[in-house]
């Protein structure tokens, strides 16, 4: 079997077919042009060292950018596009679980597909002309949707413990079933699994929250230990049970709501906020009196667990920020009873910019109540509430005051924290009375505060 080759692979293949060399289009690229899906990034794989990749594109006028020499990997860019170029290679002793101690470069494509992980992930393409190298039958494992290790599988996991987590992302990411054996192999890693360095786990849990369905992952994760290992605090969701509207346990609860996020495409804040909104529920959960669960403040605690779950797994700290806001702001419960300024107070605690967001987690969240689109209404009497209030109100942040900070030095408060919080009481003045937003009022009830204080 041959596959078509883009001409510009087919021009690099001829460079290095010149020089006396072989070239293979390798991992992914293959596995997804097998799927039938578009090519993302080209992986290259030669039996020419380095120095001759570099010598054979360079000559032929393309930049060489030597980003993992240690592993023997270069990036190419010739005529508009980009591919990483790898050297065939075998890796021996992986000591510390996460990477090889050694990189033995081999003249043998075969030998350089059988270190790889999974059989889907070990074909090659010869290139130019697309001769497909697949010496573990991984077209047919595509063909039959299975993920399964190139050779034994718990040798393969205590190699490098980040193998279990690809395979549990694969799943997700492509809807496939990992083999009994491979997934039955997870549990006996799971010591090497614990060494993989969290911004390698991020990164996996990352393109769990990218995939259509991320609950096969996660609930593959809890089934192998790897939920445990990584996320304990969702393990713990497990049985904790919540009855009322609820229909699932808290754990089952935050997949439904995560799956939901993903199936209508929201932000990868919004997936994380959806798959952590409970997270604080088993700390906070109650018997009330009446013989019901209460979880009061529950958004809270869970804002500060997902903080910390999030700097474990190195996010950057504008999504913490972002994701923890959703996460504590997301229990408002709106009735028609809501003054105006009731109204005012809510759109200035959730931020202008968030509110769509808020609306979104809480469309996560009412599905999850029991796996179906659940009742909107309230949320969108809410909506056009805040709509019209929105269309009138011209204070609803501290920046929209009639007064600055600098006005408030101006009239002898000293500089400091006090600024602040004066701002925030005006601004809530102003939220409960809008008439009150005029530089000289508020000049004068700063003072009062400010007089009061000290
Ligand atoms: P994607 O890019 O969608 O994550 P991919 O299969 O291309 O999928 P990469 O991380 O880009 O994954 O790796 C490219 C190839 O390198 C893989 O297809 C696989 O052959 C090999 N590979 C990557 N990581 C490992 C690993 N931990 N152990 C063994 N082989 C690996
Ligand atoms: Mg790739």
């Amino acid at each position: 079997m041959t596959k078509a080759v883009h001409p510009v692979l087919k021009e690099i293949a001829s460079l290095f077919n010149n020089g006396g060399k072989e070239i293979y289009l390798v991992g992914g690229a293959v596995r997804d042009m097998l799927m039938g899906k578009k090519i993302n990034d080209w992986d290259l794989a030669t039996n020419a060292l380095p120095d001759e990749v570099t010598a054979i594109v360079k000559r032929a006028g393309g930049k060489v950018v030597p980003t993992g020499i240690k592993h023997g990997t270069v990036t190419v860019f010739y005529k508009n596009n980009s591919a990483e170029i790898t050297t065939f290679r075998l890796e021996a002793g992986y000591s510390d679980g996460r990477r090889p101690d050694e990189v033995h470069f081999t003249s043998d494509i075969e030998e350089d597909l059988s270190r790889r992980d999974f059989t889907m992930n070990a074909i090659a393409l010869r290139l130019p002309e697309g001769k497909i190298v697949d010496p573990f039958d991984g077209e047919a494992d595509i063909k039959a949707k299975v993920i399964r290790c190139v050779g034994n599988a718990a040798e393969r996991f205590n190699e490098d413990g980040l193998r279990p987590l690809r395979a549990v992302r694969f799943a997700s990411q492509l809807g496939f079933e990992i083999e009994k054996n491979t997934l039955g192999a997870i549990g006996g890693a799971l010591s090497v699994s614990a060494k993989v360095s969290w911004e390698r786990v991020r990164d996996e849990i990352d393109k769990i929250l990218a995939s259509p369905i991320p609950s096969r992952a996660f609930l593959l994760m809890e089934k192998t230990g790897l939920l445990k290992l990584f996320l304990e605090e969702l393990a713990v969701c497990r049985g904790v049970e919540q009855k009322g509207f609820h229909r699932f346990d808290v754990l089952d609860h935050s997949l439904y709501a995560c799956d939901y996020a993903a199936a209508n495409d929201y932000s990868h804040e919004l997936r994380l906020a959806s798959l952590f909104h409970d997270i604080g529920k088993p700390q906070a959960r109650r018997m009330g009196e009446s013989g019901v669960w209460t979880f009061y403040r529950h958004e809270e605690i869970s804002a500060v667990m997902c903080k910390q779950i999030l700097n474990r797994l190195r996010c950057s700290n504008a999504v913490i920020a972002s994701v923890c806001h959703l996460i504590k702001e997301h229990m408002f419960h709106y009735t028609d009873e809501w003054s105006d300024a009731a109204v005012r107070r809510f759109i200035a605690r959730a931020g202008q910019e968030n509110l769509e967001d808020l609306y979104r987690l809480r469309r996560a969240d009412t599905y999850a109540f029991s796996g179906k689109e659940g009742d909107a209404s309230s949320l969108l009497l809410l909506v056009k509430r805040v709509d019209k209030i929105m269309a009138h109100s011209k204070a609803l942040s501290i920046k929209d005051l009639a007064v600055s900070g600098n006005d408030l030095l101006g009239i002898g408060i000293p500089s400091g924290k006090k600024i602040g919080i004066i701002l925030r009481e005006l601004l809530e003045t102003v939220l409960d009375d809008p008439a009150q937003n005029t530089r000289e009022k508020l000049l004068e009830i700063a003072l009062k505060i400010y007089k009061e204080r000290s």
